[in-house]
């Protein structure tokens, strides 16, 4: 059955007092996957495709700040206004903050449909962290994507990187423009470049995922995590890519190609 537009993010999005109005269906064996990948990879839209062909939540932390970021300023907790300005200037928000705000919301870990998490963890402490709160939690990891893709193209991908303001789908102007442009072709919404994607915020960015985020591959790695997927070609070519990867690992879990 396809699962397609039938994800719900509230509990995540909005924190655990919010509820999910569509529940995925209980897999016995729910994926619970990393995407690990410079900014700029496509990590999100794989997030988007693998979440139509495996059902599992798609989970960004950088939505979870944005949607922070958009509430009305008297609604919004100190740290979280303090994210906010990290994310202007395309610095990590510091590890206490942002796992406080994964913490929080660990009843999504749990969610039957399993889960995508995109964004996170970035660091070393932060990859530290979630193994800990999933050991204890009895829960644990099936595999971590790693998205490979060269320095020049990042910069292109994010440069052209367009997200719908409602939805959170991601776009590009060239690569994978909307079908009327400016408009989100699932719900309409306006589609807007974030601040992080403008060319003064980008080099900071990559800066900042060489120095953090690079060193999880080995921490991943020596795990038994690792799966690596050449970003390259269009977002169909590198899903199919990334679900011949895992079923190498995990023949009994994918789906035949639809
Ligand atoms: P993303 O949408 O994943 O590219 O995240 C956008 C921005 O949110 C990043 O540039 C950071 O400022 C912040 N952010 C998101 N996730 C994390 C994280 N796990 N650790 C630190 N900062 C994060």
């Amino acid at each position: 059955m396809s699962t397609q537009n039938k994800q719900d993010r509230e509990a995540w999005l909005q924190g655990p007092t919010a509820q999910c109005q569509v529940v995925p269906e209980h897999g016995e064996n729910p994926w619970r996957l990393v995407l690990l990948g410079a900014p700029g990879v496509g990590k999100g839209t794989q997030a988007d495709l693998l979440h139509q062909r495996l059902g599992a939540c798609h989970l960004s932390t950088g939505d979870v700040f944005r949607a922070a970021g958009s509430r009305p300023d008297c609604e919004q907790s100190p740290a979280m206004k303090e994210a906010a300005g990290y994310m202007r200037r395309g610095a990590l928000v510091p590890d206490s903050t942002v796992w406080e705000m994964v913490r929080e919301r660990k009843g999504c870990l749990h969610c039957g449909g399993g889960f995508i998490l995109d964004g996170f963890p970035r660091t070393l402490g932060q990859a530290e962290s979630l193994k800990k709160l999933m050991d204890s939690e009895g829960l644990s990891l099936t595999a971590v994507v790693n998205y490979d893709l060269p320095f020049g193209e990042i910069v292109a991908r994010l440069g052209g990187r367009r997200t719908c303001e409602k939805c959170k789908a991601v776009y590009h102007v060239t690569e994978r423009p909307p079908t009327v442009e400016g408009r989100c072709d699932r719900c309409e919404g306006k589609l807007f470049q974030r601040d992080d994607d403008r060319p003064e915020s980008i080099t900071v960015r990559l800066e900042a995922y060489d120095r953090s985020t690079a060193p999880l591959i080995e921490f991943y790695g020596k795990l038994g995590l690792l799966v690596s997927v050449a970003a390259t070609g269009s977002p169909d070519e590198i899903c199919a890519a990334t679900l011949s990867s895992l079923e190498s690992r995990h023949a009994e879990r994918v789906p035949q190609a639809r």
